[in-house]
């Protein structure tokens, strides 16, 4: 234990329950920053492990290290990524119970790397045998491809995931990994066709510009400089030092083959994104009669090539059919740049999605191939249990905040609102199986806020789908009005408007603020509402190629059903994910990002107690100290402190908890200080346990 008098000072309390001043944010921050100092960049709350992102590979992931946290319990050793990974997976092993790790924190702050170190830890401690391992490596090498895809060079990270990933990884009833699946959330579809200053598009554009081979890139119309695609110059930024397109390009091919896709459908997937670059270098100008044409020939040539693996010689590529159809009737230069845009974002995400559901079908667990390789297989097959790992955006507050960033904070709210419950659940749990008093936790119920969102018909979303859906042309002005009409006075909901008829500064005409459990927002309306309808009546239903006729259905475009509003489609999405995870026992990781510049060694306050507030950490820390700071298993406390007393030493003979008793007797424990429970001991505060560690030391 790090926590000896001495060490204690030089690199704080390995478990913030065991803080003092447990209430104050300074003594939390403090903490976080000698351990940081100490390069402890683990630290946890109860069970929840917190997070410093060290920018510098530090030497603790080796082999050695995971064998040490093996079987190990939690509190006998130093905070680490491996003690979660390892007391999920022992947890879902012995309990039988699913398990889920939800991973949160700002961007930049480690999640994916945490995330990427559970799944090598299972990969590595975890038994297998031959046909195991191809999932094994199928679960592994799914990371760079989806980040080929999804992840890309922002302001704040250099591998910024564009999207939420929620990754199941089932295990036999021997613990070895026999499958899994992924869901994604959001990917950040505008990026194909825009990128702030200092940032670029996903990565595979890049990587295939720079890794693609000579004929590969000629057969796809393309130049090797990302400096002539339009989509690909907007943030100034083609190269990063700390990325290597050409070697990632090489790790991204191997990584399709080992997931097992096929030439063709390989072929098809550059296709696509040699189809977008295509399609952000068709411009337009006026024609004769003043109407707007597309005036770059040799990029519409191009897309009305691109072959695939079944056309024939006389169709022609439907991305073409679906551009120019974009165009009937007379559409002004903006229209038309709009839609070509759209149509790109369009084919982007649904290849992302395809993407993603071919992977899965690699991941799929499939009895069969057990059931004829080895009978214990088939004779056990009820017995597989899961652990989920969610990697998912943290709260954003941003100068300028969107639908995306509404949509990313209300998912915050959700896991919160979950995490909220299922901590208090788990303690009272705990409290009532140990026979000991339960004494309700006082804590704000973000409930109020998240029905302000969802409730039916007077909620935000609802009130966003009646003006998408309404005819006409949605106005963002009618809508804030209808927002105001309807959640005017709700004690989370802010606009310009005051109620003595007066103006308040602080939020935009066009904005309205959202009182977040983490904080304030304010959201901008302001040409929101036209990017809600999902613009998925494009005809490219009718390509020739695979993977987009599968993206688009048929029946999308020739249904009459209202289409559902991008904000709808995430509610549902999110309340699947919230059953998900209800269904399992979540354990926590919370990432912090210690300073703005990517450095190693430094430690903003200001940042990280920005953070320590959005992650609701104080609040968390607060319900876990609300009863006691410390509980420890009967034998694990007296093998620990038996030399303290005669009585015990060297050998307790008689029941674990009359041992205890006698010890804490001897040690002159007072009565408000711990309790005694059926296998536990329950000390109340940290200066008890201190005091017995201390006299250890002695
Ligand atoms: P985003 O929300 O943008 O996806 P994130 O929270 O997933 O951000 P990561 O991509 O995991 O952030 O981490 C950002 C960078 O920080 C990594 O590329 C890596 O350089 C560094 N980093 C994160 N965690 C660690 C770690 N445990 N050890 C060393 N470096 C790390
Ligand atoms: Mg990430």
């Amino acid at each position: 234990m790090e926590s000896t008098l001495t060490a204690r000072d030089r690199v704080g309390v390995q478990d913030f329950v065991l803080l003092e001043n447990y209430t104050s944010e300074a003594a939390f921050i403090e903490n976080l920053r000698r351990r940081f100092g100490e390069k402890l960049i683990y630290t946890y709350i109860g069970s929840v492990l917190v997070s410093v992102n060290p920018y510098k590979d530090l030497e603790i992931y080796s082999k050695a290290h995971m064998e040490r946290y093996r079987g190990v319990s939690f509190y006998e050793i130093s905070p680490h990524i491996y003690a979660v990974s390892d007391n999920t997976y022992r947890a879902m092993r012995t309990e039988r119970r699913d398990q889920c790790i939800l991973i949160s924190g700002e961007s930049g702050a480690g999640k994916t790397e945490a995330s990427k170190k559970i799944l090598q830890y299972y990969a590595t401690t975890c038994p297998v045998t031959d046909h195991m391992s191809t999932i094994r490596d199928r679960l592994l090498q799914s990371n760079p491809v989806l980040e080929a895809f999804g992840n890309a060079k922002t302001l704040r990270n250099d591998n910024s995931s564009r999207f939420g990933k929620y990754m199941d990884v089932q295990f036999d009833f021997r613990g070895a990994p026999i499958g899994g699946h992924i869901l994604n959330y959001l990917l950040e579809k505008s990026r194909v066709v825009h990128q702030n200053h200092g940032e670029r598009n996903f990565h595979i554009f890049y990587q295939l510009l720079e890794g693609g081979e000579q004929d590969q890139l000629s057969k796809l119309g393309l130049e090797r400089n990302a400096q002539k695609y339009h989509y690909l110059v907007k943030g100034c930024c083609p190269r990063v030092s700390s990325i290597n397109d050409k070697s990632d390009w090489k790790t991204v091919r191997k990584a399709l083959t080992v997931i097992g896709f096929h030439e063709e459908e390989v072929e098809d997937l550059l296709n696509i994104i040699a189809s977008v670059l295509h399609l952000g270098n068709t411009q337009f100008g006026e024609g004769e009669d003043g109407e707007t044409q597309i005036t770059t020939e040799s990029h519409l040539t191009y897309l009305s090539k691109v072959r695939t693996s079944n056309m024939n010689s006389t169709s022609s590529h439907r991305l073409t059919h679906s551009l120019i159809l974009h165009f009937k009737g007379p559409l002004s230069f903006e229209q038309a740049v709009a839609a070509r845009d759209a149509l790109a974002k369009a084919v982007y995400g649904r290849a992302f999605t395809w993407l993603v559901a071919k992977i899965n079908q690699s991941l799929a667990f499939k009895w069969i191939v057990f059931y004829l390789q080895d009978e214990v297989y088939n004779s056990s097959k009820g017995s597989s249990s899961v652990i989920g790992l969610l990697d998912i955006y943290g709260f954003e507050v941003f100068q300028h905040n969107s639908f995306e960033q509404f949509c990313i904070n209300y998912c915050n709210e959700k896991l919160q609102q979950l995490f909220i419950k299922l901590t208090l659940k788990s303690e009272q749990e705990e409290y009532e199986a140990e026979g000991i008093t339960w004494e309700p936790v006082k804590y704000f119920d973000n409930k109020i806020i998240c029905d302000l969102v969802e409730e039916k018909h007077k909620g935000f979303i609802s009130i966003l789908d009646e003006e998408c859906l309404r005819p006409g042309e949605p106005s963002d002005i009618s809508f804030l009005e209808k927002l105001e009409d309807t959640l005017g006075g709700h004690a989370h909901f802010v606009t310009h408007k005051l109620a003595n008829g007066k103006t308040r500064k602080a939020v935009g005409r066009e904005e309205f603020r959202l009182i977040h459990y983490a904080g304030e927002v304010n959201y901008t309306v302001n040409g929101e509402l036209a990017n809600q309808s999902v613009n998925s009546r494009t005809v490219i239903c009718q390509s020739d190629n695979q993977i987009l006729s599968q993206c688009f259905h048929r029946e999308e475009v020739t249904t009459q059903k209202r289409p559902e509003t991008a904000a709808t489609q995430f509610k549902n999405s999110l309340a699947k994910l919230i059953e998900i995870l209800m269904s399992k026992e979540p354990s926590y990781v919370r990432c912090i990002k210690p300073n703005d510049a990517k450095q190693s060694g430094r430690f903003d306050e200001a940042l990280v107690r920005h953070q320590v507030k959005y992650l609701g950490l104080m609040e968390n820390l607060r319900v876990r100290r609300a009863g006691f700071a410390y509980r420890r298993r009967y034998e694990a406390f007296l093998q620990r402190y038996k030399s303290l007393c005669p009585g015990t030493w060297p050998n307790w003979q008689g029941r674990l908890a009359d041992g205890v008793a006698t010890l804490v007797q001897h040690l002159g424990y007072k009565a408000e200080e711990y309790k005694l429970g059926k296998t536990k001991i329950f000390i109340r505060f940290p200066k008890t346990l201190f005091t017995t560690e201390d006299a250890l030391e002695a």
